[in-house]
């Protein structure tokens, strides 16, 4: 049997993390398998239905780069692939007719306010709440007749079997098994005639032949519904892989506190796709070994839905960034050049920075951080490609590589006034400038010979002052040429930067 899955979101607001896991999972087992990824928008909540949310799926499956091999926007031999395009075909209407006749479904007339007293019944006397039969799961044909003759309003319920055990199959956690006297009726179809998402899903998962429901484990409660609808229209039940909730890395709830929710919004900061679905792949799964880096093929290749735990996925931002900073090393010029093309030119991450309210415990300034990724990016390509290349080894995420490179294309950077005052006022500081302005007129060309042409020059300069460290000259160079204490080699900044630039940033400061 050859597997098939499907990512079957409701579109009523953003793609998160919780989500991309499971897609992810999906992407990956199908993969695996040599199977097949169903994209299928469950969209029959017409109540909390937001005509965004598609576009929004859609953008970040796109970014993250994640493909279905039927759906929505590629067709397929089950489309319609919107719920609600399938319920104007028709498509429902036949199975919950069939449904009714086998006497797995019925229909219930109950005002919203006799459904509101039975549940003020149920707490008062601290019964469960639900529909467990209510007058209309036992009323006889010429009740149900008269009902409709009088033009009731009913919603059509499941008739969920009493005084029997019902289960499933999970590949996490084996079987699993409910009375079902404790499972209540759910709607199968709304008043107004639409599905709701037990019937949909369950009636598409087998019309698409779909082997594994993957999906979180929120959705274990409704699995018995679920699994009762296939036994009930005689149906093969799927195997069901409920996937453990992610947690924060202090073990709470996973929210705003423990970084984005929304998968964006790490497009937006700068973290590069394969580092961010290594990092979820690994959140309560793993590839069996010690391995924390996974290249696409590996992931594919090592994925086994056996081994994803049951207990809570851990989330760790610092893992997330650690990652992201091992892969933009392993980048080349050409490939981090492109990936920043490619985030100036994404209007989201645009409007992240320069339109969106940042978060209050945010550092840093994002304006000023996007603004920064504009210049480098606007600069010249080889200068800006040198810049950056100093900084691969140090930036962490994307995004970061303006602010990082801003010395480089600032004419005067600006003075950290701490470092200021720390080494320029220092007595040889005047001396030394002087010495550097002039040997500008005679750097080599070539950055590796320029480099070694810097660092001799400075080392003559601490030999000629019979300074005994190489410190007090490293320093306050540093800080004349880049305003800061920290940065590249020195060396090969001075080498990048140039004799002009350093003559009239050195120049500033010689005696
Ligand atoms: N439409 C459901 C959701 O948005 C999918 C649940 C399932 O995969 O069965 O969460």
């Amino acid at each position: 049997m050859s597997v098939r899955v499907r990512f079957a979101p409701s579109p009523t607001g953003l793609l998160h993390v919780g989500a991309l896991r499971t897609v992810l999972f999906d992407h990956l087992f199908a993969l695996n398998q040599g199977g097949v990824n169903i994209l299928r928008i469950e969209d029959t909540d017409r109540a909390r239905y937001n005509p965004e949310s598609e576009n929004e799926f859609v953008e970040t499956l796109k970014w993250v780069g994640i493909g279905f091999d039927e759906g929505p926007h590629i067709g397929g031999p089950h489309a319609p692939y919107r719920q609600s395009e399938r319920k104007e075909a028709g498509i429902y209407a036949g199975w919950i007719q069939l449904l009714m006749e086998k006497g797995g479904a019925y229909k219930a007339f109950e005002t919203p306010e006799e459904l509101d007293e039975m549940r003020e019944y149920q707490q008062i006397n601290k019964m469960p709440t639900g529909y467990f039969g209510g007058k209309w799961r036992d009323a006889s044909p010429d009740e149900v007749a008269a009902a409709e003759a009088e033009g009731k309003p009913f919603v059509i319920r499941q008739r969920i079997p009493k005084g029997t055990k019902i289960q499933i199959q999970d590949a996490i956690r084996g079987r699993i098994e409910w009375e079902s006297d404790l499972i209540d009726d759910p709607v199968l179809i709304k008043a107004d005639g639409m599905p709701t998402y037990h019937f949909a899903a369950m009636v598409d998962d087998h019309m698409m032949g779909i082997t594994h429901v993957l999906r979180g484990e929120e959705w274990i409660s409704s699995a018995p519904k679920h699994a009762a609808l296939f036994d009930a229209f005689g149906w093969e039940k799927p195997i069901f892989v409920h996937c453990p909730v992610i947690v924060g890395k202090d073990g709470k709830k996973l929210s705003k506190r423990h970084g984005a929710t929304r998968v964006l919004d790490y497009a937006a900061q700068g973290f590069l796709p394969h580092a961010l679905k290594n990092f979820i792949a690994l959140i309560g799964w793993s590839p069996g070994d010690d391995r924390e880096i996974l290249s696409p093929e590996e992931l594919v290749e090592a994925f086994d839905i056996g081994r994803i735990q049951a207990s809570p996925g851990r989330f760790d931002m610092d893992k997330l960034t650690w990652l992201n900073g091992h892969l933009i090393r392993s980048l080349s010029l050409d490939e981090l050049w492109g990936e920043l093309e490619k985030l100036v030119a994404f209007d989201y991450a645009r409007n992240y920075h320069l339109e969106q309210e940042a978060d209050p415990e945010e550092t840093g300034d994002r304006k000023a951080r996007w603004r920064a990724l504009e210049a480098l990016m606007g600069a010249e390509k080889g200068y800006a490609l040198q810049c950056l290349k100093l900084e691969q080894e140090r930036v962490l995420n994307l995004v970061d590589f303006g602010e990082a490179c801003a010395f480089f294309l600032q004419d005067e950077p600006p003075m950290d006034p701490k470092a200021e005052a720390k080494w320029m006022g220092q007595e040889h500081v005047p001396a030394l400038m002087a010495w550097i302005v002039a040997a500008c007129d005679r750097v080599p060309a070539g950055f590796e010979e320029a480099s070694l042409f810097w660092e001799e020059t400075l080392r003559a300069f601490q030999a000629a002052a019979g300074l005994e460290k190489l410190g007090p000259v490293v320093h306050p160079t540093r800080v004349a040429l880049t305003g800061k204490t920290v940065g590249p080699g020195l060396w090969e900044l001075m080498a990048v930067l140039g004799g002009d630039r350093v003559r009239a940033r050195a120049g500033r400061f010689a005696g």
